[in-house]
Protein backbone atom coordinates (compact mmCIF):
# COMPACT_ATOMS: atom_id res chain seq x y z
CA UNK A 1 0.00 0.00 0.00
CA UNK A 2 1.35 3.49 -1.05
CA UNK A 3 0.58 6.57 1.01
CA UNK A 4 0.09 10.08 -0.66
CA UNK A 5 -1.84 13.30 0.54
CA UNK A 6 -3.88 13.78 -2.78
CA UNK A 7 -3.76 11.50 -5.54
CA UNK A 8 -4.89 13.14 -8.82
CA UNK A 9 -6.66 10.90 -11.13
CA UNK A 10 -5.86 11.87 -15.33
CA UNK A 11 -2.76 13.93 -16.68
CA UNK A 12 -4.59 16.09 -19.19
CA UNK A 13 -4.16 20.19 -18.73
CA UNK A 14 -5.78 20.18 -15.61
CA UNK A 15 -4.17 17.28 -13.85
CA UNK A 16 -0.64 17.77 -14.41
CA UNK A 17 -1.55 21.64 -13.86
CA UNK A 18 -2.98 20.32 -10.19
CA UNK A 19 -0.01 17.66 -9.93
CA UNK A 20 2.26 20.74 -10.41
CA UNK A 21 0.43 22.64 -7.84
CA UNK A 22 0.47 20.29 -5.51
CA UNK A 23 4.36 19.69 -5.37
CA UNK A 24 5.16 23.32 -5.87
CA UNK A 25 3.51 23.20 -2.18
CA UNK A 26 5.42 20.72 -0.47
CA UNK A 27 2.34 17.86 -0.69
CA UNK A 28 2.84 14.90 -1.29
CA UNK A 29 0.78 13.60 -5.07
CA UNK A 30 0.84 11.09 -6.88
CA UNK A 31 -0.87 11.57 -10.73
CA UNK A 32 -2.01 8.54 -12.08
CA UNK A 33 -2.83 8.48 -15.89
CA UNK A 34 -3.92 5.07 -18.26
CA UNK A 35 -1.91 5.82 -21.13
CA UNK A 36 0.78 9.16 -21.04
CA UNK A 37 0.36 12.93 -20.56
CA UNK A 38 -2.18 14.56 -23.02
CA UNK A 39 -3.18 11.35 -24.69
CA UNK A 40 -6.95 12.80 -24.18
CA UNK A 41 -8.46 15.55 -25.48
CA UNK A 42 -5.74 18.12 -24.30
CA UNK A 43 -3.33 16.54 -27.08
CA UNK A 44 -5.75 17.45 -29.95
CA UNK A 45 -6.96 20.67 -28.58
CA UNK A 46 -6.76 23.39 -31.25
CA UNK A 47 -5.63 25.38 -27.80
CA UNK A 48 -7.03 28.73 -29.06
CA UNK A 49 -6.09 30.72 -25.85
CA UNK A 50 -7.71 34.28 -24.84
CA UNK A 51 -9.71 36.32 -22.11
CA UNK A 52 -13.20 36.87 -23.98
CA UNK A 53 -15.61 35.50 -22.50
CA UNK A 54 -19.21 36.40 -21.89
CA UNK A 55 -19.19 35.22 -18.56
CA UNK A 56 -16.90 36.22 -16.27
CA UNK A 57 -16.04 33.26 -14.37
CA UNK A 58 -14.49 32.07 -17.48
CA UNK A 59 -12.64 34.79 -18.22
CA UNK A 60 -11.04 35.12 -14.83
CA UNK A 61 -10.26 32.08 -15.17
CA UNK A 62 -9.10 31.88 -18.55
CA UNK A 63 -7.12 34.87 -17.25
CA UNK A 64 -5.12 32.76 -15.42
CA UNK A 65 -4.87 29.98 -16.97
CA UNK A 66 -3.13 32.08 -19.75
CA UNK A 67 -0.55 33.18 -17.17
CA UNK A 68 0.17 30.34 -16.17
CA UNK A 69 0.88 28.54 -19.77
CA UNK A 70 2.69 31.86 -20.34
CA UNK A 71 5.32 31.09 -17.58
CA UNK A 72 5.74 27.67 -18.07
CA UNK A 73 9.45 27.86 -19.22
CA UNK A 74 10.05 29.67 -15.77
CA UNK A 75 7.73 27.82 -13.42
CA UNK A 76 8.72 24.57 -14.94
CA UNK A 77 11.93 24.71 -16.50
CA UNK A 78 10.82 23.78 -19.87
CA UNK A 79 13.13 24.85 -22.40
CA UNK A 80 10.80 26.95 -25.02
CA UNK A 81 7.63 28.71 -24.59
CA UNK A 82 4.52 26.57 -24.67
CA UNK A 83 2.63 29.91 -25.86
CA UNK A 84 2.21 31.97 -29.15
CA UNK A 85 1.08 35.44 -28.57
CA UNK A 86 0.12 36.07 -32.31
CA UNK A 87 -3.36 37.92 -31.21
CA UNK A 88 -6.67 36.94 -31.10
CA UNK A 89 -9.03 38.31 -33.42
CA UNK A 90 -12.95 38.03 -32.92
CA UNK A 91 -15.87 38.95 -35.61
CA UNK A 92 -19.69 39.57 -34.10
CA UNK A 93 -22.67 40.39 -36.38
CA UNK A 94 -25.89 42.26 -35.34
CA UNK A 95 -27.11 39.66 -33.48
CA UNK A 96 -24.46 39.60 -30.49
CA UNK A 97 -23.04 42.94 -30.60
CA UNK A 98 -24.69 44.47 -27.78
CA UNK A 99 -23.66 41.55 -25.19
CA UNK A 100 -20.07 41.35 -26.60
CA UNK A 101 -19.50 45.27 -26.40
CA UNK A 102 -20.77 44.93 -23.15
CA UNK A 103 -18.46 41.64 -22.07
CA UNK A 104 -15.15 43.14 -23.40
CA UNK A 105 -15.84 46.67 -21.88
CA UNK A 106 -16.16 44.47 -18.52
CA UNK A 107 -12.39 42.38 -19.18
CA UNK A 108 -10.65 45.95 -20.15
CA UNK A 109 -12.24 47.91 -17.63
CA UNK A 110 -13.31 45.39 -14.24
CA UNK A 111 -10.80 42.49 -15.11
CA UNK A 112 -7.97 44.86 -16.27
CA UNK A 113 -7.62 42.28 -19.66
CA UNK A 114 -6.10 43.99 -22.39
CA UNK A 115 -8.67 44.11 -25.18
CA UNK A 116 -9.63 46.09 -27.40
CA UNK A 117 -12.86 46.86 -29.44
CA UNK A 118 -12.74 47.40 -33.18
CA UNK A 119 -14.85 48.97 -35.89
CA UNK A 120 -15.08 46.77 -39.32
CA UNK A 121 -12.76 49.36 -41.20
CA UNK A 122 -10.41 48.51 -38.67
CA UNK A 123 -10.48 44.86 -39.13
CA UNK A 124 -10.58 45.52 -42.82
CA UNK A 125 -6.83 47.11 -42.34
CA UNK A 126 -5.50 44.42 -40.06
CA UNK A 127 -7.00 41.18 -42.14
CA UNK A 128 -6.52 41.42 -45.37
CA UNK A 129 -8.21 39.22 -47.69
CA UNK A 130 -11.01 39.08 -45.51
CA UNK A 131 -14.28 39.93 -46.18
CA UNK A 132 -16.38 42.07 -43.75
CA UNK A 133 -19.84 40.87 -44.74
CA UNK A 134 -21.86 41.17 -41.41
CA UNK A 135 -19.30 41.99 -38.87
CA UNK A 136 -20.36 45.38 -37.16
CA UNK A 137 -17.71 44.55 -34.48
CA UNK A 138 -14.36 43.12 -33.66
CA UNK A 139 -12.32 42.73 -30.66
CA UNK A 140 -8.20 42.30 -30.80
CA UNK A 141 -6.73 40.51 -27.76
CA UNK A 142 -2.76 41.60 -27.83
CA UNK A 143 -0.41 38.63 -26.39
CA UNK A 144 -3.13 35.83 -26.58
CA UNK A 145 -3.07 33.25 -29.41
CA UNK A 146 -3.14 29.55 -28.64
CA UNK A 147 -0.39 27.12 -26.87
CA UNK A 148 1.44 23.89 -27.83
CA UNK A 149 -1.04 21.28 -25.49
CA UNK A 150 1.40 18.45 -25.19
CA UNK A 151 4.75 20.68 -24.21
CA UNK A 152 2.40 22.74 -21.51
CA UNK A 153 0.63 19.26 -20.44
CA UNK A 154 4.39 17.24 -20.06
CA UNK A 155 6.22 20.84 -18.99
CA UNK A 156 3.65 20.68 -15.47
CA UNK A 157 3.72 16.64 -15.27
CA UNK A 158 7.57 16.96 -15.70
CA UNK A 159 8.10 19.47 -13.45
CA UNK A 160 5.86 17.77 -10.81
CA UNK A 161 7.81 14.57 -10.48
CA UNK A 162 11.15 16.73 -10.21
CA UNK A 163 9.54 18.58 -7.32
CA UNK A 164 8.60 14.96 -5.51
CA UNK A 165 5.46 14.11 -6.67
CA UNK A 166 5.02 10.78 -8.32
CA UNK A 167 3.93 10.37 -12.01
CA UNK A 168 2.44 6.77 -12.29
CA UNK A 169 2.06 6.65 -16.74
CA UNK A 170 0.19 3.99 -18.68
CA UNK A 171 -1.80 2.48 -15.21
CA UNK A 172 -5.16 3.12 -14.52
CA UNK A 173 -7.24 3.97 -11.74
CA UNK A 174 -10.11 1.18 -11.56
CA UNK A 175 -11.96 2.10 -8.39
CA UNK A 176 -12.52 4.70 -5.23
CA UNK A 177 -11.96 3.21 -1.85
CA UNK A 178 -14.23 5.28 0.75
CA UNK A 179 -14.52 4.59 4.39
CA UNK A 180 -17.15 6.29 6.75
CA UNK A 181 -18.36 9.11 3.96
CA UNK A 182 -14.96 9.88 2.94
CA UNK A 183 -12.19 8.98 0.35
CA UNK A 184 -10.03 7.18 1.50
CA UNK A 185 -7.72 5.86 -1.50
CA UNK A 186 -7.65 4.70 -5.34
CA UNK A 187 -7.15 1.20 -6.38
CA UNK A 188 -4.94 0.89 -9.91
CA UNK A 189 -4.57 -1.58 -12.90
CA UNK A 190 -1.41 -2.63 -11.63
CA UNK A 191 -2.68 -3.92 -8.66
CA UNK A 192 -1.82 -1.31 -6.41
CA UNK A 193 -3.65 0.71 -4.15
CA UNK A 194 -2.71 4.03 -3.05
CA UNK A 195 -4.21 5.64 0.43
CA UNK A 196 -5.20 9.06 0.33
CA UNK A 197 -7.58 10.71 2.01
CA UNK A 198 -7.99 13.74 -1.09
CA UNK A 199 -8.43 12.78 -4.62
CA UNK A 200 -9.05 15.04 -7.49
CA UNK A 201 -10.63 13.63 -10.46
CA UNK A 202 -9.43 15.43 -13.67
CA UNK A 203 -10.01 12.23 -16.30
CA UNK A 204 -11.69 14.40 -19.13
CA UNK A 205 -14.73 12.77 -21.15
CA UNK A 206 -13.87 9.33 -18.70
CA UNK A 207 -15.04 11.43 -15.56
CA UNK A 208 -18.98 10.79 -16.25
CA UNK A 209 -19.06 7.45 -16.57
CA UNK A 210 -16.49 7.03 -14.02
CA UNK A 211 -17.76 8.38 -11.25
CA UNK A 212 -21.52 7.34 -11.70
CA UNK A 213 -20.44 3.86 -11.11
CA UNK A 214 -17.52 4.64 -8.39
CA UNK A 215 -20.15 6.47 -6.37
CA UNK A 216 -23.73 6.05 -7.74
CA UNK A 217 -23.62 10.46 -8.48
CA UNK A 218 -24.78 11.33 -11.75
CA UNK A 219 -22.39 14.16 -13.05
CA UNK A 220 -24.24 16.42 -15.44
CA UNK A 221 -21.69 16.04 -18.47
CA UNK A 222 -22.48 14.23 -21.92
CA UNK A 223 -19.67 13.90 -24.47
CA UNK A 224 -19.52 15.18 -28.13
CA UNK A 225 -16.93 14.93 -30.80
CA UNK A 226 -15.31 17.83 -32.47
CA UNK A 227 -12.99 17.78 -35.67
CA UNK A 228 -10.34 19.95 -36.87
CA UNK A 229 -9.77 20.62 -40.83
CA UNK A 230 -5.79 20.56 -41.44
CA UNK A 231 -5.48 23.19 -44.36
CA UNK A 232 -1.83 22.71 -46.63
CA UNK A 233 -0.77 26.57 -46.56
CA UNK A 234 2.85 25.82 -48.22
CA UNK A 235 5.26 27.89 -46.01
CA UNK A 236 3.08 30.84 -45.82
CA UNK A 237 0.21 29.62 -42.85
CA UNK A 238 1.46 32.86 -40.99
CA UNK A 239 1.45 35.19 -44.17
CA UNK A 240 -2.16 34.15 -44.51
CA UNK A 241 -3.40 34.27 -41.34
CA UNK A 242 -0.84 35.57 -38.58
CA UNK A 243 -3.21 35.52 -36.22
CA UNK A 244 -5.50 33.21 -34.29
CA UNK A 245 -9.19 34.22 -35.41
CA UNK A 246 -12.71 33.18 -34.11
CA UNK A 247 -16.16 34.23 -36.02
CA UNK A 248 -19.56 34.40 -34.53
CA UNK A 249 -21.14 35.25 -37.48
CA UNK A 250 -20.04 32.14 -39.83
CA UNK A 251 -19.78 29.21 -36.63
CA UNK A 252 -15.74 29.02 -37.21
CA UNK A 253 -12.56 29.43 -35.32
CA UNK A 254 -8.82 28.76 -37.32
CA UNK A 255 -5.52 29.61 -36.55
CA UNK A 256 -1.89 29.17 -38.09
CA UNK A 257 0.16 25.60 -36.78
CA UNK A 258 3.93 26.52 -37.89
CA UNK A 259 3.83 28.13 -41.03
CA UNK A 260 2.53 25.06 -42.97
CA UNK A 261 -0.61 24.24 -42.14
CA UNK A 262 -3.98 26.24 -40.92
CA UNK A 263 -6.27 24.79 -39.00
CA UNK A 264 -9.88 25.12 -38.67
CA UNK A 265 -12.52 24.28 -36.74
CA UNK A 266 -16.91 24.83 -36.45
CA UNK A 267 -19.66 24.99 -34.23
CA UNK A 268 -21.75 25.11 -37.26
CA UNK A 269 -23.66 21.63 -36.44
CA UNK A 270 -24.91 23.29 -32.97
CA UNK A 271 -23.64 22.65 -29.55
CA UNK A 272 -20.39 24.97 -28.26
CA UNK A 273 -20.83 28.48 -28.63
CA UNK A 274 -24.44 28.46 -29.02
CA UNK A 275 -25.46 28.66 -25.66
CA UNK A 276 -28.82 27.85 -26.32
CA UNK A 277 -30.92 25.12 -24.46
CA UNK A 278 -32.74 24.48 -27.25
CA UNK A 279 -29.39 23.95 -29.54
CA UNK A 280 -29.18 20.45 -31.38
CA UNK A 281 -26.17 18.93 -29.60
CA UNK A 282 -24.66 17.19 -32.64
CA UNK A 283 -22.58 14.06 -33.10
CA UNK A 284 -23.04 12.48 -29.29
CA UNK A 285 -20.89 9.54 -28.32
CA UNK A 286 -21.53 7.30 -25.11
CA UNK A 287 -17.68 5.56 -25.45
CA UNK A 288 -14.48 7.87 -24.84
CA UNK A 289 -12.69 5.08 -26.81
CA UNK A 290 -14.69 4.59 -29.28
CA UNK A 291 -15.94 7.44 -32.01
CA UNK A 292 -13.94 8.01 -35.10
CA UNK A 293 -10.80 9.65 -34.55
CA UNK A 294 -10.15 10.87 -38.15
CA UNK A 295 -11.99 13.20 -40.13
CA UNK A 296 -13.02 12.31 -43.72
CA UNK A 297 -11.86 14.70 -46.60
CA UNK A 298 -15.77 15.34 -47.32
CA UNK A 299 -16.40 16.68 -43.52
CA UNK A 300 -12.82 18.59 -44.03
CA UNK A 301 -13.98 20.05 -46.83
CA UNK A 302 -17.04 20.99 -45.15
CA UNK A 303 -15.95 22.66 -42.09
CA UNK A 304 -13.51 24.67 -44.70
CA UNK A 305 -16.71 25.79 -46.29
CA UNK A 306 -17.72 27.86 -42.79
CA UNK A 307 -14.60 29.76 -43.14
CA UNK A 308 -14.67 30.26 -47.00
CA UNK A 309 -17.29 33.52 -47.53
CA UNK A 310 -15.31 35.18 -44.75
CA UNK A 311 -11.88 34.04 -45.87
CA UNK A 312 -11.78 33.43 -49.91
CA UNK A 313 -8.12 32.41 -50.04
CA UNK A 314 -9.43 28.93 -48.16
CA UNK A 315 -10.58 27.72 -51.73
CA UNK A 316 -6.35 27.53 -52.62
CA UNK A 317 -5.72 25.34 -49.78
CA UNK A 318 -5.19 21.78 -49.70
CA UNK A 319 -6.89 19.48 -47.50
CA UNK A 320 -4.58 17.08 -45.03
CA UNK A 321 -6.04 14.36 -43.19
CA UNK A 322 -7.86 16.08 -40.12
CA UNK A 323 -8.81 14.58 -36.79
CA UNK A 324 -11.15 14.91 -34.16
CA UNK A 325 -11.46 14.47 -30.93
CA UNK A 326 -14.31 14.31 -27.81
CA UNK A 327 -15.47 17.62 -26.06
CA UNK A 328 -16.65 16.47 -22.67
CA UNK A 329 -19.46 18.80 -22.15
CA UNK A 330 -22.40 20.12 -19.50
CA UNK A 331 -26.31 20.96 -20.30
CA UNK A 332 -25.00 25.05 -19.94
CA UNK A 333 -21.60 24.77 -21.73
CA UNK A 334 -19.77 25.47 -18.83
CA UNK A 335 -17.64 23.29 -16.69
CA UNK A 336 -18.87 21.06 -13.35
CA UNK A 337 -16.46 21.53 -10.35
CA UNK A 338 -17.54 20.14 -7.17
CA UNK A 339 -16.73 18.11 -4.03
CA UNK A 340 -19.03 14.94 -4.86
CA UNK A 341 -21.70 15.21 -2.39
CA UNK A 342 -21.49 12.03 0.24
CA UNK A 343 -18.36 11.56 -0.15
CA UNK A 344 -15.34 13.79 1.45
CA UNK A 345 -12.50 14.50 -0.04
CA UNK A 346 -13.16 13.64 -3.50
CA UNK A 347 -13.45 16.54 -6.12
CA UNK A 348 -14.16 16.65 -9.49
CA UNK A 349 -13.79 18.47 -12.61
CA UNK A 350 -15.37 17.35 -15.47
CA UNK A 351 -17.48 19.28 -18.58
CA UNK A 352 -15.01 21.51 -19.72
CA UNK A 353 -17.01 22.41 -22.90
CA UNK A 354 -14.64 23.42 -25.74
CA UNK A 355 -12.64 26.01 -23.55
CA UNK A 356 -10.95 23.79 -20.91
CA UNK A 357 -6.86 23.60 -22.48
CA UNK A 358 -6.41 28.16 -21.92
CA UNK A 359 -8.58 27.38 -18.74
CA UNK A 360 -7.09 24.03 -17.61
CA UNK A 361 -3.53 25.43 -15.56
CA UNK A 362 -6.11 27.57 -13.44
CA UNK A 363 -8.58 25.02 -12.69
CA UNK A 364 -5.73 22.59 -11.80
CA UNK A 365 -4.37 25.18 -9.18
CA UNK A 366 -8.04 26.08 -8.37
CA UNK A 367 -9.20 22.29 -8.04
CA UNK A 368 -6.10 21.86 -5.82
CA UNK A 369 -7.48 24.75 -3.34
CA UNK A 370 -11.26 23.28 -3.33
CA UNK A 371 -9.20 19.49 -2.37
CA UNK A 372 -6.73 21.09 -0.33
CA UNK A 373 -9.10 24.24 1.92
CA UNK A 374 -12.47 23.41 1.20
CA UNK A 375 -13.49 26.38 -1.15
CA UNK A 376 -12.33 28.07 -4.08
CA UNK A 377 -14.00 31.53 -5.09
CA UNK A 378 -12.72 31.03 -9.06
CA UNK A 379 -14.67 27.81 -9.16
CA UNK A 380 -17.73 29.00 -7.02
CA UNK A 381 -19.96 29.33 -9.85
CA UNK A 382 -19.38 25.96 -11.36
CA UNK A 383 -20.67 23.79 -8.82
CA UNK A 384 -23.54 21.08 -9.37
CA UNK A 385 -25.76 22.89 -7.46
CA UNK A 386 -26.69 25.20 -10.02
CA UNK A 387 -28.37 22.25 -11.73
CA UNK A 388 -30.66 21.67 -8.37
C1 LIG B 1 -10.46 18.99 -31.22
C2 LIG B 1 -10.51 19.85 -29.98
C3 LIG B 1 -10.20 21.20 -30.06
C4 LIG B 1 -10.20 21.98 -28.90
N1 LIG B 1 -9.85 23.30 -28.99
C5 LIG B 1 -9.74 24.05 -27.86
C6 LIG B 1 -9.28 25.38 -27.94
O1 LIG B 1 -9.02 25.91 -29.01
N2 LIG B 1 -9.12 26.09 -26.77
C7 LIG B 1 -9.42 25.54 -25.55
O2 LIG B 1 -9.27 26.22 -24.53
N3 LIG B 1 -9.89 24.26 -25.45
C8 LIG B 1 -10.05 23.52 -26.57
N4 LIG B 1 -10.50 22.23 -26.51
C9 LIG B 1 -10.92 21.69 -25.21
C10 LIG B 1 -9.75 21.28 -24.37
O3 LIG B 1 -8.79 20.59 -25.17
C11 LIG B 1 -10.21 20.38 -23.23
O4 LIG B 1 -11.27 21.04 -22.56
C12 LIG B 1 -9.09 20.14 -22.24
O5 LIG B 1 -7.93 19.69 -22.89
C13 LIG B 1 -9.53 19.14 -21.19
O6 LIG B 1 -8.44 18.86 -20.36
P1 LIG B 1 -8.61 17.89 -19.12
O7 LIG B 1 -7.30 17.88 -18.42
O8 LIG B 1 -9.82 18.29 -18.34
O9 LIG B 1 -8.99 16.47 -19.72
P2 LIG B 1 -8.37 15.44 -20.78
O10 LIG B 1 -7.48 16.05 -21.77
O11 LIG B 1 -9.57 14.71 -21.25
O12 LIG B 1 -7.49 14.49 -19.88
C14 LIG B 1 -8.04 13.46 -19.11
C15 LIG B 1 -6.96 12.41 -18.91
O13 LIG B 1 -7.46 11.41 -18.02
C16 LIG B 1 -6.93 10.18 -18.43
N5 LIG B 1 -7.77 9.11 -17.84
C17 LIG B 1 -9.04 8.79 -18.17
N6 LIG B 1 -9.49 7.77 -17.43
C18 LIG B 1 -8.47 7.43 -16.60
C19 LIG B 1 -8.31 6.44 -15.58
N7 LIG B 1 -9.30 5.59 -15.25
N8 LIG B 1 -7.13 6.37 -14.92
C20 LIG B 1 -6.10 7.22 -15.24
N9 LIG B 1 -6.20 8.16 -16.19
C21 LIG B 1 -7.37 8.29 -16.85
C22 LIG B 1 -6.99 10.24 -19.95
O14 LIG B 1 -6.10 9.33 -20.56
C23 LIG B 1 -6.60 11.70 -20.21
O15 LIG B 1 -5.21 11.85 -20.45
C24 LIG B 1 -10.53 21.41 -27.64
C25 LIG B 1 -10.83 20.04 -27.56
C26 LIG B 1 -10.83 19.27 -28.72
C27 LIG B 1 -11.18 17.82 -28.59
Amino acid sequence: MIKTDVVVIGAGIVGASAAWHLADQGIDAVLVEREHPASGPTGTSSAVSHLFYTEPELSLLARRGCELLKAVPEITGHPDPVFHDVGMLWACGENNEAIWRKSATRIRDEEGGGIELLTPDAVAAMAPGFNMDGIVLALWEEGYGYGDPYDATNAFAASARDKGATLKQQTRAIALETEGGRIAGVALSNGEQIAADRVICAMGPWTGPFIGEQTGVTWPVHMERHAMAVMDAGDNARGLLPFAWCDDINAHYARPEGNHNILIGTWAGGGTGVRNEDAERPDQHDDPDNFDFGSSQDESAWIAEQMLPRFPAVAELGIKPGYACIYDMSPDDLPVIDHVPGIEGLVVVAGSSGHGFKTGPAVGEEAVRLATTGSSALLESFGLSRFA
